[in-house]
């Protein structure tokens, strides 16, 4: 039976979802309550929490993880305002950078984050496996792709984001929203006429050339400016014009000034008598953040020119209502950020579902879900390492695309004034992107692939007086303790075929000893793959092998065998790897155990294919 809330009568939580490490101490919460109300150790509580547990990392940007000096958790754990029940040695323990690379000085709350919970993630597939590789230090010896950290791409909410006239024109098509949950809904929107399509897209675009002269005219009053001189806002964006969106917090890897990188080319786009180009930027910098602000005055500066301030403007005061304007008027919404510094990214998202195209350099989710032709990705040159350079070639090829592709597409209207091409691309946008960009797919991720997991490990846990939770931990310290002791002895390979051959299996024999443990706390993988020139497998396949004898009470070493496909041709090695198992583990990374053949790496002699 699972417990209720007294006050509410809702079910108790069972999951407990942790976004980035400034909600961390929740965890600690929970680990004092259950030391308290289910008489455990702290190890055990601490087993309970992270089983219940999921972690979402946030950032791949280091200055953007929350560190703290430890003397300052010392101070509000111990010496102010001591915890009742929590030792100060263990909470600190929990965000130690113990890890080559890591400050022993510092407090880091998403390694502390990542510690009290059992499932972790970040918010796109390509942020993912950038978080793998910064986290790395936590699961030492695994290689980077095994690292336990999965990814749940963001979504946005369609009802905040979408116009009312986009829901409308969505309703008349589809009248079953529900439909809007499977991509055969989102397809039906093709049936959209390309003339009612044109007119949602204007209403939106001329109703933000109107929200953009009210803000604007707001921004230069408070600049000091008076009414007289402000007759030219009047004529500020056109609602015929092709309309791009820049709206950003700005820390610098967003790059809110990249278009500026050629001022001339900018400004013959943005002054085109036939074809011309507007922008509105809207922008927030953190308060601190001087290097943000330096980035606003250089892009105020540039739109207060009274050659461009008619096709250029910046909004201060970035919030959720001019998000709202911006993701719903504008035909391209831009991004330009240094690759792989943007997490996710969800602009984009709501722009898409407005109907917008995506302009954007393939990070974050456009990484993800960019397929070619809904909507441009602008090239990277991250293979150059100088930075400047970088973005030289990177604001040439933006400024590529616009001339060559925005621009072109934008205005190659038919005789009722109908970009056919263009439209053609809006309603791929809205087919393809529709039922990916969405917060229920989002939700629905999560609940499958973290949510129901922790759900179940809690129970098991919890459950029956916190036996599991003993269980688990009771079992753990005897792993750790008897882990120095597992050792492969010895592994043997021969063809299935003589000699082995592409097609055919390359059979495994280790022998490994146990120490103290049993063949059923372990799993033994054989990987075979290419051999790196720094002797490391390249994308190994895993095969698992099974136990086929020894280990008996006498200590004798347990034998494994299997036998892994052989599929590619030229020269491979093998190894074979031994690591904990226990059904109540999520990974078999988790502890960070893994024994390998000595000298580590350990490759066979190598097998030659042909
Ligand atoms: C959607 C949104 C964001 C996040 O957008 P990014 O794509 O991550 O830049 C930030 N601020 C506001 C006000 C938003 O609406």
């Amino acid at each position: 039976m699972r417990a209720h809330c007294e006050l509410t009568g809702h079910p108790e939580p069972e999951v407990f979802h942790m976004n980035e490490g400034h909600a961390g101490f929740l965890g600690l919460e929970r680990v004092r309550e259950y030391m308290k109300s289910g008489a455990l150790t702290f190890d055990q509580a601490l087993e309970a929490t992270r089983a219940g547990t999921v972690f979402t990392t946030h950032t791949p940007v280091s200055a953007g993880i929350d560190r703290f000096p430890r003397e300052l958790v010392e101070r509000h754990f111990a010496k102010e305002s001591p915890v009742e029940g929590l030792p100060l040695d263990r909470v600190l323990q929990l965000g130690v950078e113990d890890y080559a690379g890591g400050d022993p000085a510092v407090f880091n709350m998403a390694v502390m984050g990542m510690r009290l919970a059992q499932r972790v993630n970040g918010v796109s597939s390509l942020h993912g496996a950038v978080s793998r590789g910064m986290f790395q230090g936590l699961w030492p010896g695994f290689d980077t792709a095994e690292v336990p950290i999965t990814s749940v791409t963001n979504g946005v909410h369609a009802r905040t984001w979408v116009a009312e006239e986009a829901q409308d024109l969505a309703q008349r098509i589809v009248p079953d929203s529900a439909e809007f949950t499977r991509p055969e809904g989102w397809r039906k929107i093709t049936g959209a006429s390309e003339a009612e399509l044109w007119e949602m897209r204007r209403i939106l675009r001329e109703r933000l050339v109107i929200t953009a002269r009210a803000r604007l005219r707001d921004s230069w009053r408070q600049r000091g400016a008076s009414e007289a001189e402000l007759g030219w806002i009047d004529d500020v964006l056109d609602a015929d014009v092709l309309t791009v969106g820049f709206a950003r917090r700005v820390p610098s890897y967003k790059r809110l000034t990249l278009m500026l990188r050629d001022r001339a080319r900018l400004k013959a786009m943005l002054t085109d008598p036939e074809r011309p180009l507007q922008i509105v930027i809207a922008g927030k910098a953190h308060p601190a953040d001087e290097g943000g602000k330096r980035l606003i005055q250089e892009i105020v500066r540039f739109t207060d020119d009274p050659e461009v301030r008619h096709r250029i403007v910046f909004l201060p005061d970035y919030d959720m209502a001019l998000a709202r304007s911006l993701v719903q008027g504008c035909d391209v919404w831009l991004n330009n950020p240094l690759r792989p510094l943007e997490a996710c990214g969800t602009s984009g998202m709501k722009s898409a579902l407005n109907g917008g195209l995506n302009l954007s350099i393939r990070d974050g989710w456009w990484e993800e879900w960019f397929d070619g032709s809904n909507g441009w990705a602008i090239p990277t040159a991250e293979e150059v390492g100088d930075p400047d350079r970088r973005d030289a070639l990177e604001a040439t090829a933006l400024h590529d695309m616009f001339e060559e592709q925005v621009i072109p597409l934008f205005y190659d209207q038919d005789e009722r004034g109908l970009p056919k091409r263009w439209l053609e691309m809006v309603k791929h946008t809205l087919v393809s992107l529709g039922p990916k960009v969405l917060a229920t797919r989002m939700v629905q991720d999560y609940v499958a692939r973290l949510y129901q997991g922790a759900a179940d490990s809690s129970r098991l846990l919890t459950g029956d007086g916190m036996a599991g939770a003993r269980e688990l931990t009771a079992w753990k310290q005897r792993v750790r303790r008897s882990w120095n002791d597992v050792r492969i002895e010895h592994v043997e390979v021969g063809g299935v075929e003589d000699p082995p051959q592409v097609g055919g299996e390359l059979e495994v024999l280790a022998t490994v000893s146990l120490g103290d443990l049993d063949p059923k706390d372990v799993c033994v993988h054989a990987a075979v793959g290419r051999v790196a020139p720094s002797e490391h497998l390249v994308d190994p396949a895993f095969v698992g092998l099974v136990a086929v004898g020894g280990a008996g009470s006498d200590g004798a070493p347990a034998r494994y065998s299997g036998t892994i496909p052989l599929e590619r041709a030229g020269s491979c090695g093998y190894t074979v790897r031994v690591m904990p198992k226990h059904p109540l583990l999520a990974d078999p990374a988790e502890m960070g155990l893994l024994a390998l053949p000595d000298p580590p790496g350990g490759m066979g002699d190598g097998v030659v294919l042909r």
